[in-house]
């Protein structure tokens, strides 16, 4: 049976917005000395807002009515590609995605149908939109799907995208396909605010003793790097697949007793049943990490993780 100091420092957890899933995981808690953090939603909010929308060669807005209508070859007006990409996103529950489409809508901006719409895990979409494809992705996406294919415009866009994650913007090229030639339409840019208490959280964490703070993160490497400064984490892998999550988790666990993962979307999943005890965002996660999820913070309190892991620890003492 569950010992009374067991069940009653679960009771206090709960008090204090920690929910503990069972007894067992109080035991594994008490001895975390690494932690690995998801950062898009987890380390932020996860209030992804578009903040950039640039049209390559754009022609100055003429203040009259603007609809997502291509021309191939001629140059669109800002607001002309982002309904455009709003009308590819409106097929994705992305985080950018969903970004993208608030962007136009409060921009009262008409979204042209699409149709044959298509994800690459990731990297990126696609769908066609009055009768051209049009591809939403980041350099990885670039790179990979329209492999060996000369995109007109390809270097000033992805130039002006290392610049915009230099300053923490995620941000993906906007890319028309028409039967015989790719170009760069323009680029979209994004940004997230961060916890307000996850610089403390960190720095708690490392004052009471665990040795290793990583972030892990499917996105890219120059926003990852942005955010881990601003937070004081010094190792961050970016651009991960959710195996390659796991991938860290276990390399993490042959060399570490007890290994932590905090994370809230469908692509930490992997890595938080793998970890040694799994943390979930009570508010913002999604169901799959929630219930994957050994530990909830509810309200998204990340505050609350040095106190779960002290909270666990002086149980465990007074059981040994
Ligand atoms: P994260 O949750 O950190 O964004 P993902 O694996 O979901 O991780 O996405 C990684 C990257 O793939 C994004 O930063 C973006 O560059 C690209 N990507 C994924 N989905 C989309 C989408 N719907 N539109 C544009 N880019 C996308
Ligand atoms: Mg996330």
């Amino acid at each position: 049976s569950t010992p009374a100091a067991v069940l009653s420092a679960i009771s206090a957890g709960g008090r204090q917005g920690v929910l503990f899933k069972g007894g067992e995981h109080i035991e594994t808690a008490g001895n975390v000395d690494a932690v690995a953090f998801d950062k898009t939603g987890t380390l932020t909010e996860g209030n992804t807002r578009l903040t950039d929308v640039s049209a390559r060669g754009a022609v100055s807005g003429d203040g009259g009515s603007v609809r997502g209508e291509l021309v191939a070859g001629e140059s669109l007006t800002d607001e002309q590609l982002l309904a455009i990409a709003a009308a590819v996103q409106s097929r994705s529950e992305h985080h950018l995605a969903e970004a993208t489409v608030e962007a136009a809508r409060e921009r009262g901006l008409e979204i042209p149908a699409a149709t044959g719409f298509e994800a690459v895990v990731g990297k990126g979409v696609h769908a066609t939109v009055e009768g051209r494809t049009i591809h939403i992705g980041n350099p990885r996406y670039v790179r990979t799907e329209l492999e060996g294919r000369s995109v007109d415009g390809l270097e000033a866009g992805l130039d002006a995208v290392r610049d915009l994650e230099r300053g923490g913007k995620t941000s993906v090229l906007v890319v028309e396909e028409t039967d015989d030639r790719l170009r760069v339409l323009g680029w979209l840019a994004f940004s997230d605010t961060i916890r307000a208490d996850a610089a403390e959280t960190i720095e708690r964490l490392r004052e009471r003793g665990v040795e290793q703070i990583v972030m892990l993160t499917g996105d890219n490497e120059r926003v990852a790097q942005y955010i881990a400064e601003e937070l004081g984490i010094d190792e961050v892998y970016a651009e991960l697949l959710p195996e390659e999550k796991v991938d860290h988790i276990e390399a993490l666990q042959g060399r570490h007793e007890a290994v932590a993962m905090v994370g809230d979307g469908v692509n930490d999943a992997p890595a938080l049943a793998t970890a040694d005890i799994s943390i979930g965002m009570g508010g913002a996660g999604t169901d799959v990490a929630l219930e994957t999820a050994d530990i909830v913070l509810m309200s998204d309190r990340l505050d609350r993780l040095p106190y779960a892991f002290a909270l666990s620890k002086e149980t465990r003492r007074t059981l040994y």
